[in-house]
Formats: structure tokens, C-alpha cells, sequence
């Protein structure tokens, strides 16, 4: 017997404005709305909404909205609705459950008990329309000091880096996890604006090769779709170790998710789920790590940075000096906010940290160890808006990759069914008639309007803290200032109390 679980959102449909055109009917591929042709209106199975709000955007009279259910169990303040329906879900299905995005419990974001510096009188603020405002920078290896040769030249040999018109980046989402549309957008965009998107571990589909370099690939656990050519057509190799949204499992695409075009990508077999383990089989010390830091860059003949990304944890810090010994270029670090195609619920809420106790502890301990300028840092896993990025700069990241920020500029209402493969907006989906509702011309478009935005910000704010640069901006935590948390928080971001002076 199948407990009954209560609809976790109702539909209210204004009869006085629906003319009962059946566009919701059309666009939901949920199957919510359809027409009682007995009563001549339109009805709703509450039970099937994911709150996509594709219906109520859509719809041309504005009858709909979607609101959360207020049928309730009694009330207790230890077994609340969501936790007594997941118990019933789970005695239904005997299955782990499952979810995408990020973590949306309400744990602090530690972004916004941070307030930035402003310059003034004495140390003047820098106006950015009228004064040069940097905003380009390197990732990759700097030389310690700048040596020079009998005849003046530069005897620096330095790695390969990665050049960025801005300090943002476009995370790592997989051909499959997203759609067609959706990663043609993001490399156009990154192509525009001078930065990289990544590939995450679902290969490069034949047609995005001519982004090469814009594009960043990755080797994850499972190595699908690595090859030579994918290698090489790279401006840069990203050995993916963990990820924010789950860490210490591997990954999962649906196998509803794995069409052919998916299939071939990946070098994977069609409609089978995909799941890549969650250690790398050839890798369980630093050593290791170096072995395959190596053989990327031996095999793309030292011509590509390489990145390693792990997941923020208790010890990455420790984590994040082994991989600056390893010959890694950048460390990239994913907070437990991070985004998912699909994760165990109780993963995805319950394990990892803040992304920006890891970044302050990671960048304070390479510092500590005189090795910060062997890596650069990149973070990500809830940079919502420029402010965190001014902010994570500050506290000691060289740039930041943005996921879900990029995702909703593309549309997504953030109704968290991505593992279902029915994205009504097209994103997170590879059914042909949802994928065709993302334009890539207009996507690739508001992508750019958004960074471009963000950078705007970016260089007022700095503008406003008398630094011209982002060079400057890096690890300077003194332009940062807590408020409303505690000594041993304050300790572990390296920052002052709001209030408290230089
Ligand atoms: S889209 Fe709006 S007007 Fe059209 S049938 Fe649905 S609720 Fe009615
Ligand atoms: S990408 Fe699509 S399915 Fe995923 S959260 Fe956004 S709107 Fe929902």
C-alpha cells in the first residue's frame, strides 16, 4: 500500500480571467493543467507541480499562481510536513531520495555577515567611469620574484594560465545534465566576454570544439567522454576530485537524461544511468594526484594549466596544500551550496561546509606555507550576485565560478527537478520539444548582460574601496568586516568585527 502524500504546492486559477486557451496545458511537461471538456474549463493535478512557475509566466491573462500548500499535519515542531511526506516517500519506494541544485536549507551564508570597506577623505575612492579600473586577471602559477637575465630579459619560465576579461567564470555543468541549448549559451557567452565555461564530466559534444579556447574540460572519476582530442582542445584541464553538492560521491545522470547524442558525447551507452564512482581508481594520496596532474600535462605537452577541484571540507585546507604540491595550477573549491543535476537529499543538505570558511582557510594556510602564489584559487557553490564576488576576492580567491547564478539568467525558476529531465524552461532536460525553448541567441545574450552587469559592480565597489584592481582586491581581508558572528567565526574568516578599526 502507497502512503498518500499531500501536494506540496496547490494551483489557483482565477476563473474569471482563464479563457481557457490551454497554453498551460501546452507547456507543462509535468502534465498539470488539461481541459475538462464536460465543464468547458481548465483543472489542475496539484500533485504533479514542481513550481516551475512556466504555466504562470506563460499564461495571458494572468490567472495562475502557484502557492505552497497549507494543508497540514498537527502541528510539530520536530516532525514537520517535508519530513513526515520524505519518511512516507521512502516507506513507498524503498529508494534514496533524491534531489538538484543546492543545499536550500537555511544554515548561515556567510556572504552576508560581511560588509566591505569604503574609502573616505583620506584615503580617496577611485571614480571607475573616469580612472582605469582592472578587472582582467591570471589564473595559474606566478613567479615568486621577477629575475632577470644579463641583458635584461626575463628569465621567468612560468606554466601556461588562464587569461579573464572578469573575475567570473561559468562552473562546471555536463552535456546531459544540461541541455544542447543551454551549453551552447554558456560557450558563446564565455567566447564574448573573454572567460571559460566547463564542460563537468559529461565530455564536449562534437559542435563545441571551435569554443576550445573558452572552454575548460574535465576529468572526473568516470572519464567520460576523455580523449586525446578532448584534451587538446581545451585551454585548460580540470581533474574534477569532488563537488560541493555531494561530496564524497561520485556523480549521476538519469539514464532518461542519456539520449544518443548524450550517449556518444560521454562514449557511454544510451538511456543507462550513468554513475561515476566516487574515488578515482588510480588515485588515493598527493602522489597519485601528481601521477595524473602529470600525465594530463604530459599528454597536452605542458601547454595546458590544470585545475583540481574538490569539494569544501572540515580538512581542505590541508587538502589544498597537497594540491599545490601536486603541480596543480588552480585549486577550485565547491561549497555545500553548489548546484546539482542530481544528488541524495540527505548528501546534498547535510554534508560539506561553507564555501567561505574553506576559501579563508585555504588561502590563509598557503600563505602560511609561502606556496599561495604556486595556485590560484577559484570558488564557487553560491556566488549569487558581484558582491560576493568582491567579498570571496577579498577573502582571498583569484575568481569565481558561477552555476546557478548563470542557470537563472537562462531561465531557471529553481524548482529543484533537474534529476527528472522535464525542465519546462529547457535547461536541464534533453526531451527535443523542452529543449527548444531555450533560444541559445537570446540565452547566450542575457548570459553576457549578466557578467557584464556584475562587472560593473565589481569595479564600482572596488572603485569605492580606493582599488583599481583586482590584483589588490585578492586576500585583502581588511576591506571586509563581520557583523552578527561569533569570535571563533571571525577567527576562522581572518576578518575584524564590524566597527573595529584598521
Ligand atoms: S494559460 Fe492561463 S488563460 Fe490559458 S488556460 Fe491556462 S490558466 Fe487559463
Ligand atoms: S534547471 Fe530547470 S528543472 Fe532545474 S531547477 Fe531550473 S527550472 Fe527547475
Amino acid at each position: 500500500m502507497n502512503m498518500y502524500i499531500q501536494p506540496e504546492y496547490e494551483v489557483i486559477r482565477n476563473s474569471d480571467k482563464c479563457i481557457a486557451c490551454r497554453v498551460c496545458e501546452r507547456q507543462c511537461a509535468n502534465l498539470v493543467h488539461s481541459f475538462d471538456s464536460e465543464t468547458g474549463k481548465m483543472k489542475a493535478d496539484d500533485s504533479k507541480c514542481v513550481n516551475c512557475h512556466r504555466c504562470v509566466c506563460l499564461c495571458p491573462t494572468h490567472a495562475l499562481k502557484i502557492v505552497k500548500s497549507d494543508d497540514t499535519y498537527k502541528i510539530n515542531a520536530n516532525w514537520d510536513n517535508q519530513t513526515i511526506n520524505e519518511v512516507y516517500k521512502q516507506a513507498n519506494t524503498g529508494g534514496v531520495l533524491l534531489s538538484s541544485m543546492g543545499n536550500p536549507k537555511p544554515y548561515p551564508v556567510y556572504w552576508d555577515r560581511m560588509l566591505v570597506n569604503a574609502s573616505q577623505v583620506t584615503n580617496p575612492p577611485i571614480d571607475p567611469l573616469r580612472e582605469p579600473m582592472e578587472t582582467q586577471l591570471y589564473l595559474g602559477k606566478r613567479a615568486a620574484k621577477i629575475e632577470r637575465d644579463e641583458q635584461g630579459k626575463l628569465k621567468n619560465t612560468l606554466a601556461p594560465q588562464l587569461k579573464l576579461k572578469v573575475p567570473v567564470l561559468f562552473s562546471a555543468m555536463s552535456y546531459g545534465s544540461i541541455s544542447y541549448n543551454a551549453h551552447e549559451s554558456l560557450a558563446r557567452a564565455a567566447e564574448e566576454l573573454g572567460t571559460y565555461y566547463n564542460t563537468g564530466e559529461g565530455g564536449l559534444h562534437k559542435d563545441f570544439y571551435k569554443y576550445g579556447k573558452n572552454t575548460i574540460v574535465q576529468v572526473a572519476s568516470g572519464r567520460f567522454g576523455v580523449f586525446k582530442d578532448y584534451l587538446e582542445s581545451a585551454a585548460a584541464i580540470e581533474i574534477k576530485m569532488g563537488q560541493g553538492a555531494k561530496p564524497g560521491i561520485g556523480g549521476h545522470l538519469p539514464g532518461a537524461k542519456i539520449s544518443a547524442d548524450v550517449s556518444e558525447t560521454r562514449m557511454i551507452p544510451q538511456g543507462v544511468d550513468a554513475i561515476s564512482p566516487a574515488p578515482h581508481h588510480d588515485i588515493y594520496s598527493i602522489e597519485d594526484l601528481r601521477q595524473l596532474v602529470y600525465s594530463l600535462k604530459e599528454a597536452t605537452e605542458y601547454k595546458k594549466p590544470v585545475i583540481v577541484k574538490i569539494a569544501a571540507v572540515h580538512n581542505a585546507a590541508a587538502i589544498a596544500s597537497g594540491i599545490a604540491r601536486s603541480g596543480a595550477d588552480i585549486i577550485a573549491i565547491d561549497g555545500y551550496r553548489g548546484g546539482t543535476g542530481a544528488a541524495p537529499t540527505r548528501i546534498r543538505d547535510n554534508v560539506g561546509i561553507p564555501i567561505e570558511l574553506a576559501l579563508a582557510q585555504i588561502d590563509q594556510r598557503l600563505r602560511d606555507e609561502g606556496i599561495r602564489d604556486e595556485v590560484s584559487i577559484l570558488v564557487g557553490g553560491s556566488i549569487r550576485s558581484s558582491a560576493d564576488v568582491i567579498k570571496a576576492i577579498a577573502l582571498g580567491a583569484d575568481a569565481c565560478y558561477i552555476g546557478t547564478a548563470a542557470l537563472l539568467a537562462l531561465g531557471c525558476h529553481l524548482c529543484r527537478s533537474c534529476h527528472e529531465g522535464k525542465c519546462n524552461w529547457g535547461i536541464a532536460t534533453q526531451r527535443p520539444d523542452l529543449v527548444k525553448r531555450l533560444n541559445p541567441d537570446i540565452g547566450y545574450k542575457r548570459l553576457v548582460n549578466l557578467v557584464t552587469a556584475w562587472n560593473h559592480e565589481i569595479q564600482e565597489m572596488m572603485g569605492g574601496m580606493g582599488i583599481n584592481s583586482i590584483e589588490a582586491l585578492r586576500g585583502n581581508r581588511l576591506m571586509l568586516r563581520g557583523i552578527g558572528l561569533t569570535d571563533t567565526e571571525l577567527n576562522l574568516l581572518g576578518i575584524k568585527y564590524a566597527g573595529e578599526s584598521m
